[in-house]
């Protein structure tokens, strides 16, 4: 027998995460990080980082619950396939999810969005058709209606429709509302969202107005959107192009509930990029563009109020699918956003 002293006991780890049987149960129960270092006038600013998700992005809850939503009402089968339009992240969220259950996966994704994203989709194993960016609703080759008709010509087709699937919003009100709430000890002035499907502001929205109606909704809304000047004026205007991804629209998803919004605000593409650049340089923490459309508006919110206030917002995905894009200074400079001629989280307000 060694005479050699037995090892010490090793130090403890506070919050380590538990060791799961598969990569999708660590889907949800993201963290959670205050902003220290921006100017949050006299609130407290949090950003939870749905980047952690294992798909990258927010869109792995609703991944979860339509696929689930779809098997138990019979409309997806074994061996199926799965038809949905996305920017992509949604599309990765199905990936994700479906092809460990055996489902073909067919994506119909705007050539817009960044090549990262659609390298990324190939990989898992899904099929993308590119389709046309600058076509809208009502246009053959405009997304969703392009997923729409594969549905319908493609035998076993399930088209999941995040913009109108009711297991999108129930996703983010059974899902991502509790966390926000046990996070913050519930205890929540305002969550700042950003509107592509409308799944997160309608699943929250309901949430809180349930447990919370002092919770204020705010709408963080790309320059060119229709959604933040519907939300001030009632009009739908024509869309106006933009190139942050994900989030804005050129018409109201039926699973946009704007009813729901307090406040809008619509951040210029130029805010988004040096706010999620600034997010990065000051915290360290790599974000998609649509973050700094987020943490654009929610900085601007949080600067307005007179009495302390607690605000959340989202981290909806990683930047690391946007280094080709707003992480390039060269790209930054050929769409004219580079110069920084007033600081990234100055916005006009819409609302
Ligand atoms: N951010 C990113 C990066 C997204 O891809 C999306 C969804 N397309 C959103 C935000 C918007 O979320 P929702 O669809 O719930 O409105």
């Amino acid at each position: 027998m060694s005479d050699a002293p037995r090892p010490a006991e090793p130090p403890r780890i506070d919050r380590l995460a538990p060791v799961v049987g598969s990569v999708l149960d660590l889907i949800g129960r993201t963290p959670m990080v205050e902003l220290k270092k921006f100017d949050t006038g006299r609130c407290r600013l949090f950003l939870k980082l749905e980047s952690q998700n294992p798909g990258g992005s927010i869109k792995d809850r609703i991944a979860v619950s339509m696929i689930a939503d779809a098997e138990r009402t019979g409309r997806l089968k074994p061996g199926g396939t799965i038809v949905e339009a996305t920017a992509g992240n949604t599309g990765l969220g199905l990936a994700q999810v479906g092809i460990p259950k055996g489902y073909r996966i067919v994506l119909v994704v705007p050539d817009k969005m960044s090549r990262e994203k659609v390298q990324h989709l190939r990989a898992l194993g899904a099929e993308v058709h590119l389709t046309r960016s600058d076509v809208g609703k009502g246009h053959p080759e405009y997304y969703s209606d392009m997923a729409a008709r594969i549905a319908r010509e493609t035998p076993g087709a399930f088209h999941v429709d995040q913009f109108a699937n009711p297991a999108n919003p129930l996703a983010h009100e059974e899902t991502t509302g509790p966390e926000l709430w046990q996070q913050l000890g519930g205890d929540i002035d305002a969550v700042v969202v950003g509107v592509g499907s409308g799944g997160t502001l309608t699943g929250l929205g309901r949430f809180f107005a349930r447990l919370s109606p002092k919770t204020e909704m705010v709408l963080a809304d790309p320059a060119g959107s229709v959604l933040a000047p519907f939300v001030k004026t009632g009009r739908l205007e024509e869309a106006g192009s933009w190139t942050v991804e994900g989030i804005g629209e050129d018409f109201v998803p039926p699973n946009a509930d704007l009813s729901l919004v307090r406040k809008a605000y619509s951040i210029t593409d130029k805010q988004s990029m040096l706010a999620v650049r600034d997010l990065l340089a000051r915290e360290g923490i790599l974000a998609g563009s649509s973050s700094g459309t987020l943490l654009s508006a929610a900085l601007r919110y949080c600067r307005e109020q007179t009495e302390p206030k607690r605000v959340v917002t989202f981290v909806c995905d990683s930047g690391n699918k946007y280094l080709s894009k707003v992480f390039d200074d060269v790209w930054l400079a050929e769409q004219g956003l580079a110069e920084r001629e007033q600081h990234g989280d100055l916005t006009d307000i819409v609302a």
